[in-house]
């Protein structure tokens, strides 16, 4: 008996700290709500002035009247290199805090992939080019289309690529496009100087480089990928990397043939 009283307390008190844990994960979602909704809302206020003070840099920098020094010249454009630093930064929290809050939308249309990939070479290419790197395109033939977000997968893909000339020296880069189960497989290859198997992981929190530090060693804000990976969730999608220290990295996004709440009014696949 005396034992059957202790059983029933030992119950009490669980049932206490159930509803007790419970109770501070809603305030904690709350709470996470109200940050998201306030970074969100202050990233936004500091665009304002920021971007007149931009526009004030790229006046000074055009330095009309010629009545700068080549030194005050310099000065003006680093305030404008920062400045536009400074704004993708903003750019970047306001997004990711807009994707904690739920507060992206996904566009779902028609897209064909291999079509988006081509567009995406026309804007990368002159940028290989420049570095001396090529860039080629891998399209499997007969590549169906698929409902997605069109300017969220370009976002995430011009994300790949614009890492993959940063961190690659020689060789190349290849966009890669092909089937992957009723969906597609979208790659971004390089030949840079790869990622060791233990950051692979950390790369994709914010702030967070390769090496595990939050220094900025190759500018860049950080963010990237893990807005790429938030995004490719929200798609009903995901991100995988392989890679190689010293031999180039593999970043492919994985898209299903139907974003999550896209209409299945939608005209049916078509190959491109
Ligand atoms: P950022 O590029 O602005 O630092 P990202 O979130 O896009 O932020 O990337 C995080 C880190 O992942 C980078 O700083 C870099 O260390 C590593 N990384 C991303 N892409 C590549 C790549 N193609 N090759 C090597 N390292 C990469």
């Amino acid at each position: 008996e005396e034992q059957n009283a202790r059983l029933e307390e030992q119950r009490d008190a669980i049932a206490r700290s159930r509803r007790q844990l419970s109770d501070q994960a809603q305030v904690l979602a709350r709470e996470s709500r109200y940050k998201s909704e306030f970074v969100a809302n202050m990233s936004h206020e500091l665009r304002t002035p920021l971007n007149a003070l931009l526009i004030m840099a790229r006046l000074l920098a055009e330095n009309r009247g010629r009545t700068l020094s080549e030194e005050q010249l310099r000065w003006a454009e680093t305030i404008e290199a920062s400045g536009k630093d400074l704004l993708a930064l903003i750019n970047d929290i306001l997004d990711l805090s807009k994707i904690e809050a739920g507060k992206v939308e996904v566009n779902p249309e028609s897209v064909s992939p291999a079509a988006l990939a081509g567009q995406l070479k026309t804007s990368f290419e002159a940028q290989a080019r420049q570095k001396g790197l090529d860039f080629t395109l891998d399209l499997a033939p007969d590549i169906a289309r698929i409902v997605t977000d069109p300017a969220r997968v370009g976002q995430i893909l011009r994300n790949f690529l614009s890492n993959a000339l940063k961190f690659t020296d020689k060789g190349g880069v290849t966009l890669g496009v092909k089937p992957d189960g009723t969906g597609v497989a979208i790659s971004v290859k390089d030949t840079g100087i790869g990622i060791s198997e233990s950051d692979q992981k950390a790369v994709f929190e914010p702030f967070r480089q390769a090496d595990g530090t939050i220094s900025r060693r190759y500018g860049g804000t950080g963010l990237g990928l893990s807005i790429s990976r938030d995004l490719a969730e929200l798609l009903g999608g995901k991100i995988t990397l392989d890679s190689r220290p010293g031999q180039g990295s593999t970043f492919t996004l994985h898209l299903p043939d139907q974003a999550p709440g896209a209409s299945a009014a939608l005209p049916p696949q078509m190959p491109q």
